[in-house]
């Protein structure tokens, strides 16, 4: 069956105001399992009045969440990351059947997603203030991090459990959210808020609406909305940053990456090549921390290249059903006839493609977007080498210097990581302070911040100033309020009054 075959019977929901509810429509698409074709379930477009539905929902919710007391939404968290834990093996068989990952691969994203929402939990330390007595005579000042009111989180395809689950800061902090989940994606995101359902969270807390652009659109201009994450490709992420700061609202978007591996003279081939066959291919390559180009020292050029064809003909292609699988399909036909289209340009182009996925087949999986690893020796200003193809088409070319590949990355107008693998600590930190990149890897193929640490990035890659996850999520979800006090009593012990010298100054 192909994406546009059989309509199925299930029918998704928005949830709003704590109830699952038929959408007001604009349209539909299917949710297809990107492995066989299949279709899984019929996706309505929110309306404009669906999509503010959720906008008031959150609304409404925030002035008594705000006021929950901080140890009682830290406890929601844990219920909810309890819950979230329990159901992992089941929300890793949504993530296969509606993204083409394997079990193991969405084992691993569902245990990074669910750290998101541990770390939430530790608002009642994360969302402290800070006060300074004596900031002049019987003045003191503090701050405290006010929620906000409503985010809107947007999410893309590739991490379906993990990214929708940004909101858990949001809420945690005390705001209330409109999740959008992916229309090629969403499933995981709807168990996820059955599940959040289940925690317990007051109605209107966590919303989630399905839609695609005119959903975004809604939700980017409406006059409730404090501010928007989104997680996407870098030229939706301008678009959305555009148009939502144009509102006077805050954003952080996360845009698409094209991710250099320098691999040098010194590199422990035995343990970097598995590692960087991984970072080239693991999860169809439809990661944003994937390595996109290989810039390889001349002098281990032909090994690696030889090694790594090795490497990645080792990785089995298939359903991520089955546990020997090293690699799934591509999401969908049109990322397929893409990156079909940019193989084709390159070796028209007269690039050496020395593994070629075109082609393959998987048995059982007709219906699938299959394409195998594809491994394209090109010039570092083709096209193949400096557009984002969120697929399995990797670019190799060979370097004299480490000053070249420096030069190379630098000229990328992605900013997302970099990586190099070397065993000289040296040159490893001279290249990690002169990369524009918003990660490095040193001897690490896919740098990808733990949820503790904010992830970003540079250029195209990132659009906002507040990256995502850990104290950087608190501080976009959060005001700092200032407030400056003196008081006309003088059991301070002080003398009673704003002290003129403070107050005259600015
Ligand atoms: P996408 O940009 O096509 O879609 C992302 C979201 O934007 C979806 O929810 C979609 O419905 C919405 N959208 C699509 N078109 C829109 C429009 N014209 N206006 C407003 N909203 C619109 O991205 P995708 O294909 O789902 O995901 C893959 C991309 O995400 C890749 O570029 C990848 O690098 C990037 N990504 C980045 C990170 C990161 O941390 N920076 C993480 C994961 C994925």
């Amino acid at each position: 069956m192909s994406d546009s075959a059989a309509r199925p019977d299930r029918v998704l929901q928005n949830y709003v105001a704590g109830q699952w509810i038929d959408i007001d429509s604009i349209g539909e698409t299917i949710v297809t399992n990107p492995a066989t074709g299949a279709g899984l379930a019929v996706h309505p477009m929110s309306s404009a009045a669906a999509n503010n539905a959720a906008v008031e929902a959150a609304a409404e919710a925030f002035p008594a969440w705000r006021k929950t007391p901080v140890p009682t939404r830290a406890a929601m968290m844990f219920r909810y990351r309890h819950l979230l834990h329990e159901a992992r093996d089941e929300l890793a068989d949504i993530i296969v059947a509606e993204n083409g990952k394997s079990t193991s691969e969405a084992l691993g994203e569902l245990l990074r997603a669910i750290q998101y929402v541990e770390n939430a939990a530790t608002v009642p330390e994360t969302q402290k203030g800070a006060v300074t007595q004596n900031v002049a005579t019987s003045v003191d000042i503090e701050y405290i991090r006010d929620p906000l009111g409503v985010f809107v989180v947007i999410a893309p395809f590739n991490f379906p459990a993990m990214i929708p689950l940004y909101f858990s800061w949001a809420v945690a902090t005390g705001n209330t959210v409109v999740l959008k989940p992916s229309e090629l994606c969403p499933l995981t995101a709807i168990r996820m808020i059955e599940l959040a359902e289940t925690a317990g969270f007051p109605p209107g807390v966590v919303n989630m609406v399905l839609g695609d652009k005119s959903t975004v659109e809604n939700l980017c201009d409406h006059e409730a909305v404090q501010g928007v994450t989104f997680v996407g490709s870098s030229e939706i992420a301008e678009i959305v940053y555009r148009r939502t700061t144009n509102n006077s609202k805050r954003c952080q978007a996360q845009g698409g990456a094209n991710n250099h591996l320098v691999v040098t003279d010194t590199a422990v081939l035995d343990r970097c090549i598995p590692n960087i066959a991984s970072s080239l291919f693991g999860c169809a390559s439809q990661r944003c921390f994937a390595g996109s180009n290989l810039l390889v020292y001349r002098s281990v050029y032909d090994e690696v290249v030889s090694r790594l064809v090795v490497e990645a003909n080792a990785m089995k292609l298939g359903r991520g059903t089955d546990p020997d699988v090293g690699m799934g399909p591509v999401i969908n036909e049109a990322a397929l006839d893409k990156y079909v289209a940019a193989i084709d340009a390159a070796e028209a182009a007269g690039a050496n493609l020395i593994l070629d996925g075109r082609g393959v087949t998987v048995d059982g999986c007709e219906g699938g977007h299959w394409l195998g690893p594809t491994l394209i020796e090109t010039n570092p200003t083709s096209a193949v080498w400096t557009t984002e193809l969120f697929g399995p088409v990797r670019c190799i070319h060979p370097i004299d210097s480490l000053d070249e590949a420096i030069d190379i990355i630098n000229d990328s107008t992605y900013g997302h990581s970099a990586v190099i693998y070397t065993e000289r600590g040296g040159l490893a930190r001279r290249f990690s302070q002169a990369v524009e990149t918003g990660q490095v890897g040193i001897n690490v193929g896919t740098p990808a911040p733990i949820a503790f640490y904010p992830v970003g990035g540079r250029k195209s890659s990132f659009y906002g100033a507040l990256r995502g996850r850990g104290v950087d999520a608190v501080d976009f979800y959060t005001d700092k309020k200032v407030i400056v006090t003196t008081w006309h009593d003088t059991d301070g012990g002080d003398q009673a009054g704003v002290d003129p010298a403070f107050e005259g100054t600015v």
